[in-house]
């Protein structure tokens, strides 16, 4: 039994080797030490740290007890040797008797004949193993569970510390693959337009290699045990449905149950503190195992779990740093790379310099991809693999125009992007400059552009725009991004503002949306199985009337004396709305009664994102001052598709005979009853679908921000009458998409699309 160690334990090892590292010899001598050190502590004949080349080859970089000759010498093939097993197979390997093991490879160089114990456990940084430690001892024996977890503590420290540059100088490193270091184009999905160019920063973030080390191991445990401890009632609670934080599936939320409570990942983590780290970086250290265990597996059931395990260690680690990223220091030109993001994540970063933003995974109508979009930050998702590509720091492009990233690009493809980006610029100020200009057809129509928006940060650019007003304020929003429950005056306070800064242009409230993927914290929701279909919206709203109506209090306040118009989301039956629109008089008679001034015009609408009310509009349009219609929604429940899943999300084109002909009843429905009428989903920002939007008589579009420019040149080249002939003969016997032809019919009319 290798007693002094277990007695001294990793953590004065790690201590020993941190002094041995801060004198400044060469970068051999202090690997030398290091492996002497380790060989010493662990009573073991033998230390050797191998290092994978640029090529994959794992070259012995020090060692105590084999030959000094072999040091740069031997080199073993990716998956060659134990070692090379090691790195395949990204776990430790615990011989009695290596020689005999069907992997080992015999190097006389090495003179490792007489040893027969083996142990080797993998460098891992992130999910990548970067070398291995071996030590090795002349009796056959079997290493103890606890050496294991000590000598994989030790590699983890030691991966951090090589990783850091902290052990060997740039020089040493130069060919060694430590990190991903070459230049590499991941193709993904656009979520938000644009190009950007700058550093990688990691959204989970990996723990700094100075805060890997605790100097209270009793202090740290405790706090590990309470973190863990709320991630269990957390998932319990969701679990029991007493908690809205996540709309997951109850299979998803059972593993994570699983996962939370399995004796084995809590003992892992609560070894590696006792053994001197910080709870963080026995998070990381337990996930880089996981990650590089299961990352391999192809089975995808496994590569699930091992996104299930994922998702728990970003709740622990957020639940041990409490705050977030709240108070993070950013380049000026930072590209954010996470996973995937909740709609209230990005506004945690500092706007003003995030200039990009790439994901994993994610879907382009997911509320995150709407908030880039208001943002006017490109985003391409979807991107496989990318989080173990990158390192914080990277340079990185997002080629939302090609939906591609390229990480750590060659010099070349960056002066192509500066090109690129030059003649988006150019673009930008053309768009600049049509600010001002009305937007009306070539044959004299006028078309109104609406800019959409949801917060107080989206109002610095409505001046900038152009936009005529705000066609839909999407008022959840605030709500999400909250750490609790907006009262009265803030809700108020907010509106006042958006009013004040709208400077009498029209600007269109949308109550409440909440369900489906906009869950909040702080707000107990029961589990659902379809969200989307679910209890959502004006749903909520006249079921909790109260919330409904503190709403409307604050709006009908806000307004005082200023025009006010009001929305409701999701509406499915004419009597949902009956229901909706009597609350608003409720609230203006309370307000009556106190005396408080009314506002000096009230319209009250309804969006039209449910399927049914395209054959109750004879009903609804008379009872509503306008409409708009949420083609966002309204594809989603028009062809079954949920819009938040990728799989199916993009599986259907709005320019296609079904949803074209819906969108054009409504349209001949609000003409013929003088209704106003509004489109207002992200197609409505793209000047194709704007095109045919146009074409099928519709003339108050809605959209993000960075959509106005490139729609509005759109208006003003196109000849509407020509395009209205051409568009609804294209419907004709179509049998799918029609979106080829519509481009070359704008095309042939030389409409700016
Ligand atoms: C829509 O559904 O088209 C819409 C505008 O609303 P949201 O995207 O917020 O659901
Ligand atoms: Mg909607």
């Amino acid at each position: 039994m290798v007693t002094s160690f277990a007695i001294r334990g990793p953590r004065s090892l790690l201590r020993q080797i941190r002094e041995a590292m801060a004198g400044d010899a060469p970068a051999q001598a202090k690997l030398n030490m290091v492996v002497r050190i380790i060989a010493g502590s662990m009573v073991a004949e033998v230390c050797s740290i191998y290092l994978r080349r640029a090529g994959g080859e794992l070259e012995l970089f020090a060692t105590e007890g084999l030959s000094a000759d072999a040091v740069h010498v031997t080199r073993l093939k990716s998956g060659e040797g134990l070692v090379g097993e090691i790195v395949r197979l990204g776990r430790p390997l615990n011989l009695s008797d290596a020689p005999n093991h069907p992997a080992f490879s015999y190097r006389p160089e090495t003179g490792e004949d007489p040893y027969h114990s083996f142990l080797g456990v993998p460098l891992l940084r992130g999910g990548r193993a970067i070398g291995v430690l071996v030590v090795q001892n002349r009796t056959e024996r079997s290493y103890g569970e606890e050496e294991v977890e000590d000598l994989q503590i030790i590699a983890m420290v030691l991966a951090e510390m090589v990783g850091a540059g902290e052990l060997l100088g740039q020089e040493v490193l130069k060919d060694v693959e430590i990190a991903p270091h070459r230049p590499e184009r991941l193709k993904g999905a656009r979520f938000a337009d644009g190009l950007a160019y700058g550093k990688v920063i990691l959204h989970e973030q990996p723990v700094a290699p100075e805060k890997l080390l605790s100097d209270d191991p009793a202090a740290e445990e405790i706090r590990l045990r309470a973190a863990v401890e709320a991630l269990q009632k957390q998932i319990d609670d969701m679990l029991e449905g007493h908690h809205g934080l996540v709309g997951a599936p109850y299979e998803v939320l059972e593993t994570y149950r699983m996962f939370a409570h399995d004796r084995g990942w809590n003992h892992s983590l609560e070894e590696a503190v006792r053994n001197g780290l910080t709870a963080e970086a026995a998070v990381e250290r337990v996930r880089s195992e996981h990650r590089a265990r299961l990352g391999q597996a192809r089975d995808p059931y496994l590569r699930e779990r091992l996104h299930d395990l994922e998702d728990l260690n970003d709740r622990l680690l957020r639940h041990l740093s409490g705050d977030g990223h709240k108070a993070r220091e950013l380049p000026d030109d930072a590209i954010l790379v996470a996973r995937n993001l909740g709609p209230a994540d990005l506004l945690e970063y500092d706007r003003t310099k995030l200039k990009g933003l790439l994901l994993e995974e994610g879907s382009p109508a997911s509320h995150a991809a709407i908030v880039a979009r208001a943002l006017d930050i490109p985003c391409v998702g979807r991107l496989a693999g990318l989080r173990d590509k990158v390192n914080e720091g990277d340079p990185v492009i997002v080629d939302a125009e090609s939906a591609e990233a390229f990480l750590r690009p060659r010099p070349d493809v960056v002066a192509a992007l500066d090109n690129r980006l030059a003649v988006r610029a150019q673009r930008r100020a053309e768009f600049a400059r049509l600010r001002d200009t009305p937007a009306f057809t070539k044959d004299g129509a006028k078309v109104t552009l609406l800019m959409n928006a949801g917060l107080a940060v989206d109002l610095d650019i409505l001046g900038e725009t152009g936009a005529e007003g705000i066609g839909l304020f999407r008022t959840e929003f605030q709500f999400m991004v909250a750490e609790d429950m907006p009262r009265l005056d803030a809700q108020r306070a907010l509106y006042e503002k958006v009013l004040d800064v709208a400077d009498g242009q029209p600007v269109t409230f949308r109550t409440l949306d909440l369900g489906g993927d906009k869950l909040l914290p702080y707000m107990e929701l029961e589990r659902e199985e379809n969200p989307a279909l679910g209890w959502r919206a004006i749903r909520m709203g006249l079921d909790r009337p109260a919330l409904l109506r503190l709403q409307l209090r604050a709006l009908i306040w806000a307004a005082r004396g200023r025009p006010l118009r009001i929305m409701f989301p999701l509406v499915a039956s004419v009597d949902e709305f009956r229901a909706a629109r009597a609350f608003v008089d409720a609230e203006l008679a309370w307000a009556q009664r106190r005396g408080r001034p009314a506002p000096s015009r009230l319209d009250v609408g309804a969006m039209i994102e449910a399927p049914a009310l395209l054959w109750h509009l004879d009903a609804l349009l008379p009872m509503t001052d306008f409409v708009s219609v949420g083609t966002n929604d309204l594809m989603q429940y028009l062809f079954a598709a949920d819009r938040g899943n990728p799989r199916v999300a993009d599986r259907y084109d709005p320019l296609s005979p079904p949803a074209l002909r819906a969108l054009q009843q409504i349209q001949v429905a609000c003409a013929e009853t003088g209704t106003p009428v509004s489109v207002c989903g992200e197609m409505a920002g793209r000047p194709l679908e704007a095109f045919a939007l146009v074409a099928l008589g519709f003339d108050r579009l809605s959209m993000p921000p960075a959509g106005i420019g490139p729609v509005k040149q759109m208006v003003l080249s196109v000849d509407r009458e020509a395009a209205q002939r051409g568009v609804i003969s294209l419907l004709k016997g179509a049998s799918g998409s029609v979106r080829n032809e519509i481009e070359t019919l704008a095309r042939k009319l030389y409409v700016a699309v």
